[in-house]
């Protein structure tokens, strides 16, 4: 045997022991240990045996506790670590902590039933849905006051709407080839894109923009796309990066498309929270974009449409800076597309202007037939 006096040994737990009075289990004791999270006061060298002194019961329950929370581990450190030498302010940090899961529970609650509403064919029963549609629509981009060049783009036509984030050296032509090639869909197709075609016709324009936006010539120059086709009743989504999808129906606004970012892929492992994601030095890090050395795998998607919908296209230039409480209240409270875009724009430059901003605004509303 090695260091440590029999008097000193016979106070420690074996890590069974620590186990079964913590409620944490060995396998979770020897992650915990690996993270530095609560490593054991001593490691048999001979054995890898590791003892607990029974004093180390308190940070235990912790962080069996904060696990039951879904805390994630790093912050539970961080909070166990607060504990020890300043107690308000770790309660302060699982404060904050959980408005953070009630914020985001309730943004997923309007998710929630919007999917309820469309599985259950709600919306298929309303007579609205055999009502004539008739879209307005506008899209704005702006420089901000930062950036010496706008590589945004946004388009808005009677039946295409999208916006694109360019990045890189050519990143203004990478963004504008983008919406181009997405823009020739209204040109190769006189009529109404059939329902049926809608997600192969937006899958195969956004192979042709990555394969075109591949082809400038500019040091890591991509762009993100995301676009929406109108077919009269349906709209078809294609998105590829982190610009941004948004619907308002029934009173709830909420995001339509998942953004492809590093950081999300983290938020979706439950590997850090959302407010970790805020401040993530690597938040803008894209996992996917037109341009980029994979081919992408966009999100499609297509939406049967309400009289009453409002959807909002834009880039992180306003999604990353203006909070979404008042993006919501432009969208529900703007009476014309034109206005709504103005006024997030100027939300967007209020906010420090500091990114590039693109955005489209699109109104459905019921074909006013006695105007004819
Ligand atoms: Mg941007």
């Amino acid at each position: 045997m090695t260091d440590g006096t029999p008097t000193e040994r016979t106070t420690l737990l074996t890590i069974g022991a620590f186990a079964r009075t913590s409620r944490l289990s060995i396998k979770a004791l020897r992650l915990y240990d690996e993270i530095g999270l609560l490593p054991p006061t001593w490691t048999d060298p001979e054995t890898g045996y590791r003892y607990y002194e029974p004093g180390q019961l308190d940070r235990a329950r912790l962080v069996a506790w904060l696990r039951r929370l879904d805390m994630p581990l790093a912050r539970i450190r961080h909070v166990c670590d607060l504990g020890e030498t300043d107690r308000p302010a770790a309660a302060a940090e699982i404060r904050e902590f959980w408005l953070r899961v009630e914020a985001d529970t309730a943004a997923r609650r309007e998710l929630v039933d919007f999917l309820i509403d469309q599985l259950s064919g709600k919306e298929a029963k309303m007579p609205q849905a055999t009502q004539p549609l008739e879209i307005r629509y506008a899209a704005l981009s702006d420089r901000g006051t930062v950036r010496p060049e706008n590589q945004d783009a946004a388009y808005a036509g009677p039946r295409l709407f999208a916006v694109a984030d360019g990045f890189g050296e050519q990143g203004d032509t990478a963004s504008s080839t983008a919406i181009d090639v997405l823009r020739e869909i209204d040109r190769e197709h006189d009529s109404v894109v059939e329902s049926g075609d809608l997600l192969n016709v937006l899958q195969d324009a956004a192979a042709r923009a990555h394969q075109a936006v591949e082809g400038i010539d500019g040091r890591q120059s991509g762009s993100t796309l995301t676009a929406m086709l109108w077919t009269g009743s349906q709209l078809g989504l294609v998105h590829i990066g982190d610009s941004r999808a948004y619907l308002l129906r029934g009173g709830r606004f909420f995001q339509i498309t998942h953004d492809h970012t590093l950081v999300q892929s983290m938020l979706d492992e439950g590997r850090i929270t959302p407010q970790e994601a805020e401040s993530h030095p690597q938040r803008t890090l894209l996992v996917q974009a037109l341009g980029g050395n994979n081919d992408p795998e966009p999100q499609l998607h297509v939406t049967d449409v309400q009289a009453g919908d409002r959807y909002l296209l834009c880039t992180d230039g306003l999604s990353a800076n203006v909070p979404e409480a008042e993006i919501r209240r432009v969208i529900g409270g703007t009476a014309d597309p034109a206005g709504a875009v103005a006024a997030l724009v100027e939300l967007s430059t209020r906010a420090g202007g500091a990114d590039n901003v693109a955005c489209v605004v699109a109104h459905i509303e019921a074909h006013d037939l006695s105007q004819h």
